[in-house]
């Protein structure tokens, strides 16, 4: 990359500069041991062994068993698969919440799904959660949990008459960063709908929550190797024992017939050294983060009159800091951050550029006139004391720049 302005990253939600250990890891697999870990001769059975370790170290992580693991190819396969696959297998429907990455949202809203409100702080509406279930429920006995039997799937008129296949939250808000309370989501679906299966969204939560609790209260898990320091185009689906669905590749039967494709090895012996660092990593890296996002947002709450802190930080993980500028359009900030080399985001990554209104901060109930100036600021392993100094340095010249310009958004609706 060529560097006119030093780079201050605050954009660790959208993706993360790789780990140097996940580099070195990933090498010996585009030089020497290229081979494929299907086949059947020594160059082969060699890349199988080390398949078979990436998958035992991952599984480590995760606290769960190494046959349970599916390696895909990002994080929106993973949903996908996890989503699709299920309704595929045992027909109903699926319910998630309003402000899921579109990698559920669309497949909730594509498949005649049904997506439950959240609060003004983005967790989701447990009361709807749980009146959808009930009113599920009583159309009719869900489909079997893992027996993949589409006999007892319902074939009612509407997304209401049909019984729950998967419930899908997601951990962690890639754009708010809020932690959803996935405890009580499972006490709900475990009791209204006992045949449904849980699925989280965890791409944006290895590096801030134990993933073992997780898997711990969950059915299928899906995680993206680029969110913590891996590679891009690698990521994963977690399966608990005995849960199955139709696959949506098809092919070779590679991870045993549920993910076919030939392996990326060098980008999951990558995902594996990152993920075991940021495990290793995880309780000492939360309490330093915490500390450079509070400073940042504080930073700039003092030296910027009108900002609101979006979420607050009880809610939500360390290396988030939402901010909403008022009077000000996310489009310029951003225009004028990048130029003093502050990378930082409007609305998710996908989104940006875009500059569509963040169905996020939209299901939250926040008024336009605050989200229009939203800055996503996003911490993570490689972020330092000398980049919060430089934006609580930089940014409020910016802030005040832009409203001196846009004198006109603060009065917009
Ligand atoms: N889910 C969440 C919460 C995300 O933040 C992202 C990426 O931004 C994805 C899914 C998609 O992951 P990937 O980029 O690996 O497809």
């Amino acid at each position: 990359m060529t560097r006119d302005v030093e780079l201050t990253y605050f954009d660790h939600a959208a993706t993360t500069p790789m780990r140097e250990e996940a580099v070195e890891a990933m090498l010996p697999f585009l030089r020497d041991r290229f081979a494929n870990p299907s086949g059947s001769h020594r160059a082969s059975r060699d890349a199988r062994r080390a398949l078979d370790e990436a998958r035992d170290e991952i599984a480590d992580c995760l606290g769960v068993k190494a046959g349970e693991i599916v390696f895909t190819g990002c994080g929106t396969e993973a949903d996908n698969a996890a989503i699709s696959g299920v309704l595929r297998q045992r027909g109903g429907i699926a319910v998630c919440a309003a402000t899921e990455h579109h990698a559920v949202l669309h497949v909730v809203e594509h498949t005649g799904g049904r997506v439950i409100g959240v609060d003004s702080v983005g967790r989701i509406d447990l009361a709807e959660l749980e009146s959808v279930l009930v009113e599920a429920s009583a159309a009719g006995s869900a489909p079997g949990r893992g027996d993949g039997d589409r006999s007892r799937a319902a074939t009612g008129d509407g997304a209401s008459a049909q019984p729950v296949a998967v419930v899908s939250v997601m951990a962690v808000n890639n754009e708010a960063g809020t932690i959803q309370p996935l405890d009580d989501v499972a006490r709900l679906v475990r009791r209204h709908a006992p045949g449904a299966l849980l699925h989280t969204d965890a791409v944006q939560a290895a590096c801030w929550l134990p993933l073992p609790s997780l898997t711990a209260i969950t059915d299928l898990l899906a995680l993206s190797a680029h969110k913590f320091g891996g590679p891009k185009g690698v990521g994963l689906l977690w399966v608990r024992d005995g849960v199955t669905f139709e696959p949506i590749l098809q092919g070779g039967g590679q991870e045993r017939d549920r993910r076919s494709g030939t392996h990326n090895l060098a980008g999951i012996a990558a995902m594996a050294a990152a993920l075991s660092i940021t495990v290793r990593e995880r309780e000492a890296e939360n309490l330093r983060i915490a500390a450079l996002r509070d400073r940042l947002v504080d930073g700039l709450l003092a030296t910027c009159p009108g900002a609101i802190e979006t979420v607050p930080r009880e809610h939500k993980i360390a290396g988030s800091a939402h901010i909403c500028f008022s009077g000000c359009e996310s489009e310029s900030l951003l225009f004028l951050l990048d130029q003093a080399g502050i990378c930082a985001s409007a609305a998710s990554a996908c989104a940006s550029g875009a500059m569509e209104p963040s169905h996020v901060l939209a299901a939250m109930g926040l008024p336009r006139s605050q989200t229009m100036g939203a800055i996503r600021f996003s911490l993570g392993y490689a972020s330092t004391d000398a980049d919060v100094d430089r934006a609580v340095s930089a940014v409020p010249a910016i802030v005040e720049r832009v409203r001196g310009r846009s004198p006109q958004v603060g009065a917009l609706p």
